[in-house]
C-alpha cells in the first residue's frame, strides 16, 4: 500500500499533464488516520467523478458498539453518517475548481428515510464511506496542486468531522438511532396485535407541497386518535405510545373532500419504512408487506390472471393469461392487485383519486341496466372480503364517494377537518336502515393467486455493444435499452432505490441460471433474503455508493412494467 506523502508528490508530478494520468491513483494510500482506497477514476473532468473510498479503523473512529450493536441500530447509524457527510462537504470543501465536476466532494441524495444503503457501513472493525470526487482540472490538464490540496487537507479534515464519533452531536445520533429502531419495533408489534397500522398521536401527517416530502410547518393539524381506536405499543427508547391501531380486515377511510383522507393514506403507505427525527412520521407504521394499488392505464402486463375480477371481455382476450402493452384503467388496477399478491402482499392500500371507477364500484342501478353477462369487471367490492377470508390480505380504501362499501367494512374512519372519528358503528346503523339493493357479484371465492415463472433471459440489461446500463431517474429507470415507467410506483422512496432495483434486476438476467425455473415469488423471496444477510453488494459490478435497499415489491413492479419481460409458464 502506497503512502499519502507519495500522493502528494505523484500529484505534483502529474499537474499539467493530460487527464488520462490521474489513473496512477487508483489502489490504496495509507494516511496517518485512515486508508484511502480509489476505486475509479473517472475518463475525464466532465464524466461521472471519481469513486474514492475511506476506510476509518474503529479505533480511530470511535463508535461505541452499542450504536451499532442490532440491524435498526447500525443501518440508522451509517444513514445518519451519510447525512453527516454531506452536511460537512460545503463547510470544510472548496467546492468548483476548474472545469467539469473538478473540485467537487459529493454523496448520494437522499430524502426522510432512514434506509440501508451502500454509501457508508459500519463493521466492527472499522467505518467505510463512499466519496463522489471532481479531480479537479483546467480544461484537460490536471490541476495537480489543486488535487493535493482535496486529498490531503480537505478530505482528511471531511472524515475527521463526519465519521470520528468525538465530534458528533451525540444527542442527535442518539435521536437517529433511538427513533428507528423504535419505528421498527412498533411495526414488529402490529401483526401480533392484529393492526395493519399504527399512527402516533401528535404525528404530522401533511407534506410541505405536492413535490416535497418534508413536513407541512404552517397550521399543520396533529394526529389525534379516536378514543376507541386508541391503542398503546412499546418502545424500546422512548417507553409506551398512544395512536390509533387500524386493525386487520377492511377498513375505510371517508369524509369530505379536503378533509385529509389521502393524507392519511400517504402517511400510511410510507409507514413502511422508517423516518428520520422531525419528519413527523417518525411513529407512523404499516405492516412491511403493505403495497399501494391504483389504476395505471397504459402500462405493460405481462401474462397476469386478472380472472377473479375480470372475464369475458369483448374481444376474447384471455384474462386467465392476460397480457398488453396497453392497459386500461381498471384491466391495470386489477392486474396491480394480482402481481403485488403474487409477491407477497398483505395490506392494499387504495384511494378513489387514483382508481378506476368502474373497478371499485358497481350499483343497483347500473346492474339494473346493464347485466352482468354484459359486464367483463367484477368491481373490487364484492372481492375485498373474500380477498381477506380467502388470504388474509386486509384493505385500507379511502372512499368519500360510494357508501356501497360499508356493508363490506369492518371499520370505518371518518376524517373530519384533519381529526379521524371512528364511525363505524354508525356506518352500519346506515346498512341496516338502508339495505342494500345490489347483487354481490363476486362469487364464494376470492380465486387463484397468480405464480408466473418469468423468463429470466428476456430481461436485457445490456445495450447492444454489451454495456451493462442502468439509469435511474426519478420517474423510470433504464435498463439496457427499455426504459420503465416508474411514475406511478408510489413506494419507491428515493431514486437510489431505483438504481438498486436496476442493478438487481440485471444481476437476474445475467445470474438467470442460478434462478432458472423458479416462480417469481421465490425468486423475490431469495433477492430479499440476500440484501438482509449480505445488503446489495452480491448485486453491484462493483462498490457504488449511491444505492438503497429496495423492498421486493418495487422489484417486482419494475420487473412486471419491463415491456421486453416474457415469461417461462
Ligand atoms: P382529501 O383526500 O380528503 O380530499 P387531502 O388529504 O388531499 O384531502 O388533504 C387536503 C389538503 O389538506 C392538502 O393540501 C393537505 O396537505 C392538507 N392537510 C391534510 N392533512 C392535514 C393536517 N393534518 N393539517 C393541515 N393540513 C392538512
Ligand atoms: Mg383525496
Amino acid at each position: 500500500m502506497r503512502d499519502y506523502r507519495e500522493l502528494g508528490s505523484l500529484l505534483r508530478r502529474l499537474n499539467g499533464k493530460g487527464y488520462g494520468a490521474y489513473r496512477e491513483l487508483e489502489g490504496a494510500w495509507r494516511f496517518p488516520e485512515f486508508i484511502l482506497f480509489v476505486d475509479h477514476v473517472q475518463g475525464d473532468p466532465f464524466a461521472t467523478p471519481s469513486r474514492l473510498r475511506v476506510r476509518v479503523p474503529m479505533e480511530v473512529a470511535g463508535i461505541p458498539r452499542d450504536f451499532y450493536r442490532n440491524k435498526p441500530r447500525k443501518t440508522a447509524l451509517e444513514d445518519l453518517l451519510l447525512r453527516e457527510i454531506a452536511r460537512w462537504v460545503p463547510k470544510v470543501t472548496k467546492g468548483g475548481r476548474g472545469s467539469g465536476h473538478s473540485g467537487r466532494f459529493a454523496v448520494v441524495d437522499f430524502g426522510q428515510c432512514i434506509l440501508h444503503r451502500t454509501a457508508v457501513w459500519v463493521t466492527e472493525g472499522y467505518v467505510e464511506a463512499i466519496l463522489s470526487v471532481g479531480l479537479p482540472a483546467a480544461g484537460r490538464r490536471i490541476l495537480g496542486h489543486e488535487a493535493a490540496e482535496m486529498l490531503l487537507s480537505e478530505l482528511p479534515a471531511l472524515v475527521r468531522r463526519a465519521l470520528y464519533f468525538q465530534n458528533l452531536d451525540k444527542v442527535a445520533v442518539r435521536e437517529h438511532m433511538a427513533c428507528s429502531e423504535d419505528a421498527e419495533t412498533l411495526r414488529e408489534q402490529l401483526a401480533e396485535r392484529r393492526l395493519v397500522a399504527f399512527v402516533a398521536e401528535g404525528a404530522i401527517l401533511p407534506r410541505e407541497s405536492g413535490v416535497s416530502d418534508r413536513p407541512l410547518r404552517e397550521g399543520a393539524v396533529p394526529f389525534v386518535p379516536p378514543p376507541s381506536l386508541s391503542v398503546t405499543l412499546e418502545r424500546p427508547n422512548r417507553g409506551p405510545i398512544r395512536g390509533m391501531g387500524i386493525p386487520e380486515g377492511v377498513t375505510l377511510i371517508v369524509g369530505g373532500g379536503y378533509h385529509g383522507k389521502s393524507t392519511l393514506l400517504s402517511a400510511l403507505a410510507q409507514g413502511v419504512y422508517n423516518h428520520i427525527p422531525g419528519d413527523g412520521r417518525e411513529y407512523v407504521v404499516t405492516r412491511r408487506e403493505a403495497v399501494v394499488i391504483r389504476a395505471e392505464d397504459g402500462r405493460f402486463v405481462c401474462g397476469v390472471d386478472i380472472s377473479a375480477f375480470i372475464s369475458n371481455l369483448p374481444d376474447g382476450t384471455d384474462t386467465v393469461n392476460f397480457s398488453t402493452q396497453n392497459a386500461s384503467g381498471s384491466t391495470s388496477q386489477a392486474a396491480n392487485i394480482m402481481e403485488v399478491l403474487e409477491a407477497g402482499a398483505k395490506v392494499l392500500l387504495m384511494d378513489e383519486d387514483t382508481s378506476a371507477t368502474n373497478f371499485m364500484i358497481r350499483d343497483a342501478r347500473m346492474q339494473e341496466l346493464v347485466a352482468k353477462e354484459k359486464e367483463p369487471i367484477t368491481p373490487f367490492l364484492d372481492k375485498v372480503r373474500p380477498l381477506y377470508r380467502d388470504h388474509g390480505v386486509s384493505s385500507i380504501l379511502v372512499m368519500g364517494g360510494s357508501g356501497d362499501y360499508f356493508e363490506v367494512a369492518d371499520c370505518v374512519i371518518m376524517m373530519d377537518a384533519y381529526r379521524p372519528v371512528d364511525v363505524t358503528g354508525k356506518a352500519k346503523e346506515i346498512v341496516r336502515r338502508y339495505p342494500l339493493k345490489r347483487r354481490p357479484e363476486g362469487g364464494e371465492r376470492f380465486g387463484r393467486i397468480p405464480r408466473r415463472v418469468p423468463d429470466l433471459f428476456s430481461i436485457r440489461a445490456r445495450s447492444p455493444k454489451g454495456k451493462l446500463k442502468v439509469r435511474a431517474s426519478k420517474m423510470a429507470l433504464q435498463l439496457g435499452n427499455s426504459v420503465i415507467d416508474l411514475s406511478r410506483v408510489h413506494q419507491i422512496a428515493e431514486v437510489p432505490q431505483t438504481r438498486a432495483i436496476g442493478y438487481i434486476l440485471a444481476y437476474l438476467a445475467e445470474n438467470g441460471r442460478r434462478f432458472s425455473g423458479r416462480p417469481l415469488r421465490e425468486i423475490l423471496e431469495a433477492v430479499e433474503r440476500e440484501i438482509d444477510e449480505e445488503g446489495l453488494w452480491p448485486f453491484l459490478p462493483a462498490r457504488y455508493g449511491d444505492l438503497a435497499a429496495p423492498r421486493r415489491f418495487e422489484v417486482a413492479a419494475a420487473l412486471n412494467r419491463l415491456r421486453t419481460l416474457r415469461l417461462r409458464y
